[in-house]
């Protein structure tokens, strides 16, 4: 779609940010996501610096039909922050921070990082649950619900939102909260950004400075053994620990697995908790010690660089039974890429308490969210490595939930959407259907007015 002269002009003038047009320099860099198998053209990047400019962009698209897309830090694997022919609304300049320490409460603007919010209440030797690779963004992790190494201590990022201001499709500024737009509340707190664009969100804090935190490192023929004690091990542990497996090739290819803790509780104790854990079966490496938690949270950065290629497939695993753990043994020598791993990102403790229906994130149980994280470098792997994701996916399939965390979808299609959230699915449609009958947020896993 072209926009005539008129229409340019109306949407640069009265707004105090910046639009980039597809002749400006800086355009490719600002469309431009962390999934580099994403690559499109939208008909304008639009950098707010407030609620009001947001609102701004949203009657401008209604208003000339126009498709929106929303970034906040850019790392959704399916890509939804850019589309092509649409506004991209790039939150990633809004970055106002504030800590209140009495409160232990924190305003935080949508286009932070992970550690850019955790250098400020860090400071404050404060946290809130947030993800594990500081580089993601706040908004779209804490929208789909943001499980991290505190989920067991303190829940999901969604659990600890207090409030946010949301711009709804008709361009309205709300406050949602426990108190005010609850429907609206309920929605965001899993359902992503079907329902508004969130300008700043509220978050209970918590004291969290040293952890004990760090790897075990096995040969992967170890991993049968280990990762059935692990199971029951780590389902007893208290809410203090949270924990994820890695399966994946070392630098010299040899196939491996990492099983890595965050104790957030008082190290002596975390000690003796994680005593079996560290001697059931000598690892060839243990990195376990007390370090900060902001050290914690950076220290997987590396293996996440923008602009790799990205095909990732996920599944609710309830528990690692045999037939898992034959799938993983059979596949994952045989990992194209050496940069890709499978993960079992442990949910426990608090995060698995909550009510499905308290907020709209669903699935909620003592579980993994199992990930095959596929990245690799040059497009013409790309068939070898898609394939061999699907291969195991499909392997894996027999023992997964039909859910899925919806923050690791692809463009799967309508059904997975439904599947992620399951039986909260009916009262999102509702939702949506009051609040974005048109369906304008649409460039997501869209819950879709018109199904029932
Ligand atoms: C390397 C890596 C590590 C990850 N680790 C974890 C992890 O440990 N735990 C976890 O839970 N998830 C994790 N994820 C998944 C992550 O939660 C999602 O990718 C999430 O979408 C990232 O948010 P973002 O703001 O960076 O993404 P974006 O691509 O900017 O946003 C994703 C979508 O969210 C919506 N959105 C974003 N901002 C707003 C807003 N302000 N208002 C309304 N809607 C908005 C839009 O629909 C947008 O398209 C990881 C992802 C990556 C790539």
């Amino acid at each position: 779609m072209v926009l005539g002269a008129s229409a340019s002009r109306e949407l640069g003038s009265g707004f105090r940010g910046q639009v980039i047009w597809p002749e400006d320099g800086g355009y490719d860099a600002a469309r431009a996501v962390f999934n580099g198998m994403i690559d499109r053209q939208p008909l304008a990047v639009v950098r707010p610096v407030d609620a009001s400019d947001v609102a701004r962009c949203i009657e401008f698209a209604r208003r000339h039909d126009l498709l929106i897309s929303v970034r906040g830090g850019g790392h959704s694997v399916a890509g939804h922050a850019v589309r092509d022919g649409a506004i991209m609304l790039d939150l990633s300049g809004m970055k106002a921070v504030q800590v209140e320490p009495e409160t232990r409460t924190v305003r935080a603007q949508p286009g932070l990082t992970l550690g850019e919010f955790d250098r400020a209440t860090q400071a404050l030797g404060l946290a809130t649950p947030l993800g594990v690779v500081s580089v993601t963004g706040i908004a779209g992790l804490t929208l789909g619900g943001g499980l991290g190494w505190l989920n067991g201590c303190y829940g999901l990022a969604c659990d600890n939102l207090i409030s946010a201001d949301v711009v709804t499709a008709d361009g309205q500024l709300l406050k949602a909260s426990t108190h005010q737009n609850k429907d609206l509340f309920w929605g965001i707190r899993g359902g992503g950004g079907n329902f508004g664009v969130v300008t700043s969100f509220e978050y209970q804090l918590h004291p969290v400075d040293v952890v004990l935190a760090g790897a075990l490192s096995y040969p992967l023929r170890a991993a049968p053994q280990v990762l059935r004690f692990y199971d029951d091990f780590v389902k007893a542990a208290p809410d203090e620990l949270s924990t994820a497996v890695s399966l994946a090739l070392t630098p010299t290819r040899e196939p491996a697995m990492f099983i890595v803790v965050c104790y957030c509780g008082p190290t002596d104790k975390g000690e003796q908790v994680l005593h079996p854990l560290r001697t059931f079966q000598s690892p060839v490496d243990d990195s376990i010690q007390p370090m900060p938690y902001a050290a914690l949270q950076s220290a997987r950065d590396e293996g996440f660089p923008s602009g790799r290629l990205h095909y990732w497939k996920s599944g609710w695993l309830g528990d690692l039974n045999d037939g898992a753990i034959e799938a993983l043994m059979e596949f994952v020598p045989h990992l194209p890429s050496s940069a890709s791993g499978v993960g079992l990102q442990q949910m426990h403790g608090v995060a698995s308490r909550i009510a499905p229906s308290a907020t709209s994130f669903p699935r909620r149980a003592e579980q993994y969210d199992f990930l095959i994280l596929s990245q690799w470098s040059d497009a013409t792997d790309s068939d070898r490595n898609i394939e061999w994701t699907r291969a195991l996916f499909q392997a894996m399939q027999p023992h997964l939930e039909e859910s899925v965390y919806v923050n690791n979808l692809g463009d799967e299609g309508p059904e997975r959407v439904k599947a992620a959230y399951g039986q909260n699915y009916q009262r999102l449609v509702a939702l949506k259907r009051t609040l974005d009958p048109d369906n304008l947020f649409r460039a997501n896993h869209n819950i879709d007015p018109s199904q029932i």
